[in-house]
């Protein structure tokens, strides 16, 4: 653990979904899957429309080595294959399976057979994990890696966005499956110092981990402050270990392998079953919300469909995001799918969907201060401005890992974020040129 933690700030926790056990929602006509749920390569279709699938059967097939495969999250017809547009932006084929209303599971699905390293890594990929906890990167490409180089596997159940509940309702609910992922780390990297990271506000995770833990050699659950962002990977690292992730390099490149704690979980559940991942725990909330809770979804099914089936709105949302408040995206329209990495939708009305005006910097450093990495978001945001990519470099841009803590505390609201953002996309030009 680190001798002092880095940087963090109060926010409000509005963690109204804690306590209640997720709803299951199975009544679902239709879901539209995207082929790119990841970071990477998105998957490429293997289904045609007119084919008959089940839960679990692949429908996409990764599209290189840093891609994940997609699987069916309902049984029934496949209506459309054909490009969506995506939230982000991007763009990408979806297929839209037609609900047969049998829910029914491929019956060729069983529990994989670990026999070695690579059995694992291709039980892993075959799963179709990706980090769940927001970041979607493939959990298989994470894992790829040198046993006796990891001196660290960090489990993340910080949670420490605003709202979100849905990481400790999976610790707390499934406990076991936590167990089985573990006892897999355990097998495979058995070096490595296993650290349950979480928020010290949630104290039914912290002792259910505990006691689910007590018996696994080299294991604890460590306490973090409840304060934002300590589940920020690099702020994770630093609390827990000691170990500070440079500019450019990985998690890997200071020993350590961060999951996120539903992954991990997914991870547990595949190794006992051989059911790959085709749901996903989200929680739903927000001022525009009649009744917050958390869902257990089908990947695929729309926005709209899952608020409805989950309670409803009181009244037309002014914004909606995938995520948290601080780090969330906020989505064009309600069509759009539950993700592999959607881990709340959040429906704010009018009034809370207001951005506030910016007004001109009044250099009272407080964003200074806010920023975990020790950064200077002020002079980042004059660097963006002046498009001034050695400034940018020397200021160490791409350390920002787009926490959204100097914005939270900035009384002149400057769009900090949006700059640093920004600011990363003209060093990344300047440099391919
Ligand atoms: S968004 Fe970037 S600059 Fe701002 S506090 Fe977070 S890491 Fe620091
Ligand atoms: S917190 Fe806002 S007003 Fe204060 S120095 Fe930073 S950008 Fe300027």
């Amino acid at each position: 653990m680190a001798a002092k933690f880095l940087q963090s700030i109060p926010v409000p926790h509005h963690k109204n979904t804690q306590g209640f056990f997720p709803v299951r929602l199975t009544d679902v006509k239709s879901v539209t899957i995207p082929m790119s749920m990841h970071i990477g390569a998105p998957a490429k279709p293997v289904v045609k429309p007119g084919d008959h699938v089940k839960i679990g059967q692949l429908i996409g097939e990764p599209g290189g080595f840093v891609s994940a495969p997609v699987h069916a999250s309902i049984s029934g017809t496949v209506k459309k294959v054909e490009p969506m547009l995506l939230s982000n932006g991007g763009s990408c084929m979806a297929v839209t399976i037609e609900s047969d209303g049998l829910n029914e599971f491929d019956e060729n699905l069983k529990p994989p057979v670990l026999t070695d390293m690579d059995s694992f890594i291709q039980a892993v990929r075959d799963s179709g994990a990706v980090g769940l906890g927001g970041a979607g990167f493939p959990t298989s490409v994470k894992l790829k890696v040198d046993p006796d180089k990891v001196d660290y596997i960090l489990i993340n159940g910080a949670e420490c966005e605003p709202y979100i509940t849905s990481d400790s309702h999976t610790m707390i609910d499934n406990p076991d499956r936590m167990y089985a992922g573990l006892g897999a780390l355990k097998r495979f990297y058995p070096k490595a110092h296993i650290i349950i990271g979480i928020e010290n506000n949630k104290k039914k995770a912290i002792e259910v981990m505990r006691k689910y833990t007590d018996d696994v050699d080299n294991c604890d659950v460590v306490e973090l402050p409840s304060s934002y962002p300590q589940g920020g990977e690099k702020v994770l690292i630093y609390n827990t270990t000691g170990r500070m992730v440079p500019e450019g390099k990985l998690p890997f490149d200071v020993g350590c392998i961060v999951l996120n704690a539903t992954t991990l979980s997914f991870l547990g559940k595949y190794l006992l079953t051989g059911r790959p991942l085709t749901t996903k725990c989200v929680t739903i909330d927000g001022s525009a919300v009649k009744e917050p809770k958390n869902v257990i979804a089908y990947i695929g099914t729309s926005v709209r469909d899952v608020v409805e089936l989950a309670g409803g709105l009181k009244c037309e949302p002014g914004k909606v995001l995938y995520g948290g408040p601080m780090m969330g995206l906020a989505m064009p329209d309600m069509d759009q799918p539950v993700l592999k990495n959607t881990n709340a939708l959040l429906f704010f009305d009018e009034k809370d969907a207001k951005v506030p005006e910016p007004s001109a910097c009044i250099h009272c450093g407080r964003c200074v201060d806010a920023c975990p990495l020790k950064l200077m978001p002020t002079e980042l945001e004059q660097a963006c401005l002046a498009r001034d990519v050695d400034r940018l470099k020397k200021l160490k841009i791409n350390l920002c890992m787009e926490c959204g803590s100097c914005a939270f505390v900035c009384p002149a609201k400057r769009n900090l974020v949006e700059s640093h953002k920004l600011a990363k996309i003209i060093v990344r030009e300047a440099d391919t040129k």
